[in-house]
């Protein structure tokens, strides 16, 4: 097992709940990686009671500790297990040791790979954010949750905004769009994007994009209209609202006399787009006729 493929084993790991690698699993990793792992804060010692795989037999069965207190100060505790074969198993500290992934060493993992900003956790353990990624010329907002999939995940799942706008990374597992309360996000797994290479865990930027882009088009697919374009669509229908409501009567002349176009002229009035300096210029030069109306120049003093 090479560094990279542990660290993709812990990604695996980190979607599952309450899972712990203990002494004789470490022990099957290549030297150095334990010590490592702790150090970038990916794995930490696991915080639940004291257990130890069996050193007597193959099946490494894994048994709950006791711990017998020294008689006086110059001894050190002693740990014991239960064994079916060997009825009582002496074990030293170090095999009753576990470690699990350190999420939050994760989250800032990936929030340092994306280059955004420190997580906050939300749901301590489970929900992360991570403010802004730059993406093209706007930004989304990204998080990081894990267990996604588990029947708890809709808790988790509102702390996203509906909009499907938001981009989601988890360790490993994608739960089913339809779980989202609004539009289903563009959720990426970091088993598929993320590597280790000496030492320090590097996104595919192609692949994050790519999947970002799939998410937006399957939500376009299915009848979800992303949030910019809608907003785009919301004002074109305002700004024909207000067009027809003026066409009645001889605002619309004012309006287009003090604006130099309809367009700009109903969108004043929403407050709601403005048009670039160049365009004014052509409208003012442009023609001033308008459904038979002679329309005069607008004054420029
Ligand atoms: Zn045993």
């Amino acid at each position: 097992m090479t560094k990279a493929d542990l660290f993709r084993m812990l990604l695996v790991a980190a979607d599952m709940p309450g899972l712990l690698f203990d002494h004789s699993e470490v022990s099957r990793w290549p030297t150095g990686a334990l010590d490592d792992l702790l150090r970038s804060h990916l794995v930490r010692p696991a915080q639940t009671g004291l257990t130890a795989p069996c050193p007597h037999c193959d099946d490494g069965h894994v048994e709950s500790v006791t711990v017998v207190a020294p008689s006086d100060d110059t001894e050190k505790p002693r740990y014991f297990i239960s064994c079916p074969e060997s009825l009582k198993v002496e074990v030293t500290e170090e095999m009753c040791r576990g470690w699990s992934v350190d999420l939050d060493g994760l989250a800032v993992t990936l929030a340092s790979a994306l280059a955004v900003s420190t997580p906050k956790p939300v749901v301590p353990g489970r929900f992360w954010r991570l403010g802004r990624m730059q993406l093209r010329d706007t930004t989304r907002e990204v998080v990081f949750a894990a267990r996604l999939a588990d029947d708890d995940a809709e808790a988790l799942m509102r702390h996203v905004s509906t909009g499907g706008r938001a981009v989601v990374f988890v360790p490993h597992r994608v739960p089913d769009p339809g779980r989202w309360p609004g539009r289903a996000p563009a959720v990426i797994a970091m088993h598929d994007v993320a590597a280790m290479a000496d030492d320090n865990i590097v996104l595919d930027p192609e692949a994050v994009l790519e999947a970002i882009d799939i998410a937006d088009r399957n939500a376009e697919s299915r009848g979800e209209i992303p949030e910019e374009k809608l907003t785009a669509k919301r004002i074109e229908r305002g700004v024909r609202k207000v067009i027809e409501n003026m066409v009645s009567d001889d605002a619309l002349v004012r309006a287009y006399v003090t604006h130099g176009s309809y367009r700009k002229a109903a969108g004043q009035r929403e407050a709601v787009r403005e048009e670039p300096p160049q365009e004014r210029g052509r409208d003012r030069r442009g023609g001033q006729e308008h459904r038979g109306v002679r329309v005069p120049r607008p004054d420029r003093r």
